[in-house]
């Protein structure tokens, strides 16, 4: 592979093969069938490790069957390309076979977080214009019933673990097995444009509903060169992303790009477990391996002595993304596991690592590392059409991107006034703070809006406070990130009750619960505080800042649009 000054994204996609006949550039033929019908063939593309301990190996041949008779399946249920395919059920095989079916059938695919509650399953649904959902019968009733009935457009919904009995209680619902059974194993993939749909993946701003990052087929040529440049995977390694697809992490990387690369992908279905995690390592004989700050964190926190039961030698790459990595971790791994961790950056809509610490560099602890081949990174302040650059080093602007790379966002569906408010000229703005030092490598500074990391989970405010005020005690609410040792940030709401409302014990666990319940675990706050009234600017936003500087004690900075209490 092409690096540095020689490398080009039209040479990058020349490592690709191209639907056969010139047919254009589909995602599930790269991964799979490009592999299947060669000898690489009986090769395992993914290894599932089950909660109940069961290993089912599925072989690039295999796949290629299984995800056939996915992609005619909605071929029978009428299902157009173009068309949004829904995943809610954790890190099943049904899960990525369906993924992998709809990109053949020219589909678009939009995997979400089963510990998401129904809240933010159905508003993503509807924005995404689901039409059908592939599920399973516990996340059904628990997350989707109460409002399945809203969105008529919705005409499938496929159980993964349902007879076709079993199924035929749910409006719309249709036994997934006994679908792939009757379906054909064979299928063509159709003429594919390299700029037609293929994945849509949630992410949050400060306001406003989830924004929904549309990619397309040509992403996939970022996917394959990043996977070796920046993971280092090579064909017949065992790597384990532990991301979950809900995340574009976990699509990406721990879909798209080991298949593409020919490599096993190890995919783990049970919740973080310090020990079962360095048991996956050693068990499955995993070389490389790709996680996130928290979950190293939470390592560190179980001992130094539990890494040193297991035998890790077949560990050749750590990296880590999501969230900033403190120097400690990358230290604590050397010492302990014997290797660095790999620092990269990306973000939902750069589709792909754009910033890493690669194999063989030096590695600066705390820095996210360099520009990988074919991206243009800079520090830059956005000017009208454009952007001012700020060429001296150690300065804080925001991190920008020019625009072009192959795994880029395409819109933020339906709301294309945002998408094309990220750019200026010929830049994309990430939104994120940084700063470059004197030799190229980036350093995270901190967002430039009010986002919250928690968990690797992005988490926009604005659907937390909405969630919130819906509970008839909350009169208004306002959420920040509030920084914690091992999961980075955690939410805490500040709430203003309705008048004649008590402020009490089980009213502030009832309004937890409430959010918890609409929200599901990920983005629920943890704590909050009752207010008498929220700080707002004289034109009635919300001041987060200010009840974030409140909170930790730092300065409170420019309060002169400060609206006096009342
Ligand atoms: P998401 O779109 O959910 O993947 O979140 C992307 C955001 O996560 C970025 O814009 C950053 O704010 C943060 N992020 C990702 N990778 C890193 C990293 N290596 N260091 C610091 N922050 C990161």
């Amino acid at each position: 592979m092409k690096t540095g000054e020689d490398f080009s994204w039209s040479d990058a996609r020349g490592e690709l093969d191209g639907l056969p006949r010139d047919r254009g550039l589909n995602i599930a033929y790269e991964a799979v069938d490009r592999h299947a019908r060669g000898s690489a063939g009986d090769r395992v593309a993914f290894r599932f490790l089950s909660k109940g301990g069961e290993i089912r190996e599925m072989t690039y041949r295999e796949l290629s069957e299984e995800t056939n008779r996915f992609a005619n399946a909605l071929r029978t249920l009428d299902v157009a390309p173009g068309e949004t395919i829904f995943l809610l059920a954790g890190r099943i095989p049904e899960l990525y076979v369906a993924a992998l079916g709809a990109l053949k059938a020219r589909a678009v695919v939009c995997p979400l977080f089963s510990a998401f509650g129904p809240e933010p399953i159905r508003s993503r649904m509807e924005i995404g214009d689901a039409r059908v959902l592939v599920t399973t019968t516990a996340l059904f009733r628990r997350k989707v019933a109460s409002w399945r009935d809203e969105l008529p457009e919705l005409s499938h919904v496929l159980l993964a673990d349902a007879t076709t009995e079993q199924a035929s209680g749910t409006r719309g619902g249709t036994s997934l097995r006994a679908l792939l059974d009757t379906a054909d194993p064979e299928y063509t993939i159709e003429p594919t444009d390299p700029e037609d749909p293929a994945l849509l993946h949630f992410t949050s701003g400060t306001t406003g509903t989830p924004k929904g990052a549309l990619h397309v087929h040509e992403a996939v040529v970022g996917h394959h060169v990043t996977g070796r440049s920046a993971l280092s995977l090579r064909e017949g390694d065992v790597f384990w992303c532990t991301a979950d697809p809900g995340w574009v992490t976990g699509t990406s990387y721990g879909l798209v790009s080991p298949l593409t690369n020919g490599v096993t992908s190890v995919v783990d279905e049970q919740e973080f477990d310090s020990e079962r995690w360095y048991r996956i390592l050693e068990e499955q004989g995993v070389n490389v391996w790709y996680t996130a700050p928290t979950a190293v964190r939470m390592l560190m926190k179980s001992g130094d002595e539990l890494p040193r039961r297991f035998d890790l030698s077949r560990l050749r790459f750590i990296a880590s993304v999501g969230e900033p990595l403190n120097p400690e971790a990358v230290e604590w791994s050397q010492r302990v596991l014997d290797r660095p961790i790999h620092d990269n950056w990306w973000q939902t809509e750069t589709g792909g690592i754009m910033i890493a610490n690669v194999e063989g560099m030096e590695i600066r602890p705390g820095s996210m590392g360099r520009p990988l081949p074919g991206i243009e990174a800079a520090i830059g302040r956005r000017t009208d059409g454009g952007a001012d650059l700020i060429e001296d080093p150690d300065v804080e602007g925001e991190l920008i991107l020019r625009k072009g790379w192959p795994s880029m966002f395409r819109t933020y569906l339906h709301e294309e006034g945002r998408y094309r408010s990220c750019f200026s000229g010929e830049w994309y703005f990430t939104g994120d703070l940084a700063r470059r030092d004197p030799d190229g490598y980036y350093w995270f500074v901190g967002r430039a809006d009010d986002v919250i990391k928690s968990a690797g989970h992005l988490i926009g405010p604005f659907e937390v406070e909405s969630a919130l005020i819906e509970h008839p005690a909350v009169a208004e609410a306002a959420v920040i990130g509030k920084p914690d040792p091992v999961v980075g940030e955690t939410v805490k709401a500040f709430v203003a009750l309705h008048p004649g409302q008590e402020e009490s014990e089980d009213l502030l666990l009832e309004i937890l619960g409430h959010a918890r319940s609409r929200l599901g675990s990920v983005a629920a706050p943890k704590e909050i505080t009752f207010l008498d009234d929220l700080p707002k600017t004289r034109s009635g936003k919300t001041l987060r800042r200010l009840l974030k500087a409140r909170e930790l004690g730092t300065p409170e900075g420019d309060t002169s649009t400060l609206e006096e209490p009342s």
